[in-house]
């Protein structure tokens, strides 16, 4: 009996493992179609400076979509695939040139300041002749340098070669900006805001959100919003989500923010009312008062 059940419970363990491989092949597979198939889209999401009166967008940050068989499909569930097969190096090659060449569209449609970020992986900077690139992207869609922001993570920090740190110096040589994102959610080393030329610190969201209400929360982000304006790095607050967070940032010495609070991630075309300021931020359309009675 126990020796039947035993195999019984082996077959069903190999089956699911059989199927989890197959979803996993599937997913590599279809990943190696999707670039050709152009199946990649861009959403943006607005960057916001706070503490000028009204907030006004200054950046659209650029995040990856998917669109497989009808559905969008979200990056954490594709990203590390790609990043296991090397594909992440043509598909970021992509995102850095549809990011440029939309951007370059908006400013000359009137945005004129308007500026860029985009996300990148370490397998990405570490391949050789990446800033020269960056280079050739940025002439190619016509967009300076300096109206170009890539973030880059603390693993990504973390692994900390010379080569990381030479491709860095490379594109801020360009002029090019760079930002630390999720700060304080990897295994932050205070050190790297020193010894990487970086600009930029964006808090992760998991702080700001609870700022209003959690003291520690709320001392953790005083805390790093403080260290990164005494090291004299913009600080971009993720994750503002209600008018709590955003009073909580504008007793601060935090100059921009970020959230669904002003928008969530859009496409392109959905964007473009909000950047003609012919709409408010989604929050302000949720606010009580009179008028919504
Ligand atoms: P991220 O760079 O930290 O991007 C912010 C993520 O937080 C986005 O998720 C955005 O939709 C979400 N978010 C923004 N505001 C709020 C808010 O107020 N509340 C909440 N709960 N969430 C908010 P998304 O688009 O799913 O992207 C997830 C991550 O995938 C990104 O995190 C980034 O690390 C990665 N990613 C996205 N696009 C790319 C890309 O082109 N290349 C690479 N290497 N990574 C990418
Ligand atoms: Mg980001
Ligand atoms: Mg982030
Ligand atoms: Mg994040």
């Amino acid at each position: 009996r126990a020796k039947e059940a035993g195999k019984a419970q082996f077959a069903r363990y190999s089956t699911e493992l059989q199927a989890a491989a197959q979803k996993r092949l599937d997913l590599h597979n279809a990943l190696a179609r999707a670039l050709a198939r152009d199946e990649f889209e861009l959403h943006y999401q607005p960057i916001c400076r706070i503490d000028d009166g009204r907030p006004q967008v200054t950046t659209v940050e650029a995040l990856l979509r998917w669109r497989r068989n009808g559905r969008l499909e979200s990056p954490l569930q594709f990203i590390p695939a790609l990043e296991e097969s090397g594909e992440i190096i043509a598909v970021g090659d992509w995102v850095l040139r549809e990011a440029c060449r939309q951007t370059r569209h908006w400013q000359l449609s009137g945005q004129e300041g308007l500026c860029c970020s985009v996300n990148l992986s370490s397998r990405q900077l570490l391949q050789p002749g990446f800033a020269q690139r960056v280079a050739a992207i940025l002439r190619e869609s016509g967009l300076r340098p300096t109206c170009l922001m890539l973030e880059i993570t603390e693993s990504l920090l973390m692994q900390d070669s010379a080569e990381t740190l030479a491709c860095l110096r490379e594109l801020a040589v360009l002029g090019v900006r760079l930002a630390l994102d999720d700060f304080g959610t990897g295994y932050s080393s205070l050190g790297y805001l020193k010894r990487f030329p970086l600009q930029i610190l964006k808090v992760d969201r998991s702080f700001i959100g609870g700022a209003p209400d959690d003291p520690e929360l709320n001392a953790i982000s005083r805390a790093i919003i403080g260290l990164g304006r005494s090291l004299g790095l913009e600080v971009v607050a993720e994750g503002v989500e209600d008018p709590a967070h955003l009073d909580f940032l504008l007793g601060q010495d935090c100059r921009y923010a970020q959230g669904y609070w002003f928008s969530r991630p859009r496409p392109p075309a959905m964007l473009e009312p909000l950047l003609l300021g012919e709409e408010g931020f989604e929050g302000e359309g949720c606010l009580p008062g009179p008028a919504t009675r």
